[in-house]
């Protein structure tokens, strides 16, 4: 274990080896190696890609002692390894972080971590707390930058079990026999088979981006190193855009917003009231223009207007009958209402009509609506809708 390049020198990119063994799991080739520079899946942090001999290096997986190097085609003999080190020193930065992160929360809040994922776009550890304010992610992204803007050593040390008690360890440690210390000194001391970069500065800064409830745990999400530009690259645009489409400074960008929301929500109060009166308009003309049943077709109009309209027209108009219809969608709609004085059901109106459009319909005593294909014009429609009340 000690002598894995990757434990030896983490900064290495390239190196020399022989196949050792070589095999066949669920279709995948892969080769062991007498020595290699490729982390493998562990410790919340994902496995290295690159290249051996100019063929893919895809998965890299610790099975028993072996650490299998799974590869797209075959190599043999010696091979030179090369790491994708873009991916590998991003891990490094991450793994490093979150070192720093939770010793931060540990050291101002005696809160520790209980898990950590490194994930493709974004780092999370679980903290076992209810909750954290504001500010104490404030403080705690703050220490973390501190450490890291101090530019410490972090240095790794193998030690027996015995050894491991002169060192005040953040947690436990789960492993036996030899075991690697990682340490960023008077600040934490953690066992972790990981990869890190060898300064806190190479974790260039750390960023939190939010926070959720998880389990009882607080999730706090996060990023470092290159992945802080990356993000503030993505939001930066779309800051940019919003902005623009406001046309307002960035900085005034979310009250902007806030204002716009409130004059839409008061147009569309006003344009409802406005669609209301425009109805009642609509509804007296039917009135004046028709006898006891209000029968007509109207072009275009949402069920949601046929209902109200209506309701409008039975209520001005308690003796009387509202059959309305109309062409919409590709499709044939309905709404029947009665005013008070009525005593027949508009239940029967939908009953005749809605076999006669294969369609579906609801409604009670007072009102029905419905709709269904167009096997007739609306026009006959409503005349058939007329027949069923008489
Ligand atoms: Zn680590």
């Amino acid at each position: 274990m000690k002598d894995l390049f990757y434990y030896q020198d983490v900064m290495m990119q390239q190196f020399e080896a022989e196949v050792v063994s070589k095999g066949l799991e669920n279709g995948r080739n892969y080769v062991v190696l007498s020595n290699t520079v490729f982390y493998p899946t562990g410790g919340g942090q994902p496995h290295d890609t690159g290249t051996l001999n100019d063929v893919q290096v895809v998965d890299v997986e610790k099975v028993g002692d072996e650490i299998r190097h799974y590869i797209e085609g075959t190599v043999d003999g010696a091979v030179y390894g090369k790491l994708n080190w873009q991916r590998r020193f991003d891990h490094m930065q991450q793994h490093a972080g979150q070192h720093i992160l939770t010793a931060a929360f540990v050291e101002l809040f005696n809160a520790p971590t209980v898990s950590f994922h490194l994930g493709a776009e974004q780092v999370t550890i679980d903290i076992a707390v209810e909750q954290l304010t504001e500010e104490q992610l404030i403080a705690a992204e703050a220490r973390a930058n501190e450490i890291i803007l101090e530019n410490r050593p972090i240095e790794t040390k193998w030690v027996t079990e015995q050894e491991l008690t002169s060192y005040n360890l953040r947690k436990e440690v789960a492993v036996t026999g030899d075991i690697r210390l990682v340490i960023i000194p008077n600040f934490d001391y953690n066992g972790c088979g990981g990869t890190h970069p060898t300064s806190t500065g190479q974790v260039s800064a750390l960023k939190i981006l939010g926070t959720e409830k998880m389990k009882g745990n607080v999730r706090v999400s996060f990023v470092c190193g290159q992945r802080v530009l990356a993000e503030l690259g993505m939001r930066k645009k779309v800051l940019t855009e919003v902005a623009k489409q406001l046309s307002v400074p960035e900085a005034e960008a979310a009250s902007a917003l806030v204002k716009v929301l409130a004059t839409q929500k008061n147009t569309e109060k006003a344009l409802a009231t406005a669609k209301d009166k425009l109805l009642q308009f609509e509804a007296h003309a039917l009135i004046a223009n028709h006898d006891t049943i209000v029968a007509e077709v109207l072009t275009q109009r949402s069920m949601q207007e046929l209902q109200k309209l209506a309701r409008m027209v039975v209520t001005e108009k308690p003796n009387g009958i509202a059959l309305l219809a109309t062409e919409t969608e590709g499709k044939l709609q309905f709404v029947a209402a009665r005013g008070e004085q009525v005593t027949i059901s508009m239940k029967s109106v939908s009953t005749v009509v809605l076999p006669l459009i294969n369609g579906k319909g609801g409604g009670n005593d007072q009102l029905v609506q419905g709709g269904g294909e167009i096997l007739m014009t609306a026009e006959q429609l409503v005349a058939a809708m007329q027949k069923s009340c008489l």
